[in-house]
């Protein structure tokens, strides 16, 4: 059998892999020189004032979402088609998740319906860039009361654009999270960040990532009696990323814009190819001069009208070594949201979006040659008669 070809997957190379072994030599293997450098690139990458690391994603949400001092009647929109992370921080500080429609053709948060999802207890959104490709932040702020604050999860979009600028830059939300887990667009193995241009915010989520403590005399709420003091001024966590991750996160942002352009060539050429698919129906395209970060290809296809189920295309799929996924299960339909109450019932863009959304193999390391595989594989299995 041939190679199987995973749906993600990480790029590293040697330069990557000698910067961590230069880190293992070294003095410090967490709280040292790398993070910082880490924190500094990941800024300017963003094009943001402040970017700190964070020992996960999932950390990121919860820390901006904790920094938010919610109250349990609270409420905070998650779009309901996303990966758990970005409904779960809000229940970690014990707030109310709502669930918003998304767009049956791109599946992000469809800001048409997002008027209904407001009320007096909204206080967040958390508008997730899925699949790479940007939700119209300008549009979404425009929707909301000034005091609604915005925390994007760009756990997709590291090097995607809204309009003119890089995600992460802020322009129109509070704080905007990544992840570098191995399927992202870089990795520290474990590994995220939030980019913001507030800098008193800055401060307050290092704390909080930190255990709620602080070294600085000039922070101090009591005397100091000596320098071994140090102040803990609200509860917080031990969220740090290592020196060992931050080194090798240094290695892969410099190839950020290498690894981005590899994505949107192997989508093109997914486009081109599934074009004239008789079944196939891609997502709706981002609108210049937005570009998606291409984190997923995902492909859309009725399955009810198809020759083959979704589940006997994809294990027919995976029997030729390829690899699918499909992006998301809905997250009100998880057991856990389930026993709070929630459903898909009101939802129908999110219960087309599921039922047809499929993600093929898409990562930087991929040749056009498995492109072709993968598309020759679809138009065997989805022949074109009716
Ligand atoms: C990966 C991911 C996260 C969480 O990141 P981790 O680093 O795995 O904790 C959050 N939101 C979305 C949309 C993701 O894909």
């Amino acid at each position: 059998m041939k190679d199987f070809l995973p749906y993600g997957r990480q790029s590293l190379d040697e330069t990557d892999i000698e910067r961590v072994v230069e880190c293992l030599r070294g003095d410090w293997l967490t709280g040292g020189p790398y993070v910082g450098e880490f924190e500094e690139k990941i800024a300017t990458t963003v094009a943001a004032p402040h970017a700190l690391t964070v020992s996960n994603g999932t950390a990121a949400l919860h820390l901006c979402l904790l920094a938010l001092d919610l109250q349990p009647e609270d409420e905070v929109i998650v779009p309901a088609i996303s990966f758990l992370a970005s409904a779960n921080c809000v229940r970690y500080v014990g707030a109310k998740v709502v669930f918003a429609d998304v767009d049956p053709n791109t599946g992000l948060l469809d800001l048409k319906k997002l008027p209904e999802c407001l009320s007096e207890k909204t206080r967040a959104v958390v508008p997730v860039h899925l699949n790479g490709a940007p939700v119209n932040l300008k549009q979404l702020k425009s929707l909301l009361p000034p005091a609604t604050v915005v925390i994007e999860d760009a756990a997709h979009a590291l090097g995607a654009r809204f309009e003119e600028k890089p995600i992460g830059s802020c322009q129109y939300s509070q704080a905007a999270i990544f992840s570098f887990h191995p399927v992202k667009h870089i990795t520290t193995a474990e590994g995220g960040a939030i980019s913001t241009q507030d800098s008193e915010l800055c401060q307050r989520l290092m704390k909080l990532r930190s255990h709620g403590m602080t070294r600085d005399e000039s922070e101090f709420e009591e005397p100091s009696p000596g320098p071994w003091y140090y102040e803990m001024q609200e509860l917080g966590f031990n969220y740090r990323l290592s020196d060992i991750q931050a080194a090798l996160g240094l290695g892969q942002i410099q190839k950020l814009r290498q690894f981005i352009e590899r994505r949107q060539a192997l989508a093109s050429l997914y486009d081109q190819r599934l074009q004239v698919h008789p079944w196939v129906r891609p997502i709706t395209r981002v609108n210049p001069p937005s570009t998606s970060a291409w984190h997923l290809y995902p492909i859309l296809l009725d399955y009810t009208a198809a020759p083959l189920s979704r589940k006997e295309l994809m294990l027919e799929l995976r029997k030729e070594g390829i690899g699918t996924q499909v992006h998301y299960l809905p997250i009100p339909d998880q057991p856990y949201y389930r026993k709070l109450g929630y459903s898909t019932q009101s939802l129908p863009g999110t219960q087309s979006y599921y039922a047809q959304a499929l993600s093929l193999p898409l990562f930087p390391a991929m040749q056009d040659a498995d492109v072709d595989r993968v598309c020759a594989a679809l138009f065997r299995l989805l022949p074109q008669s009716r």
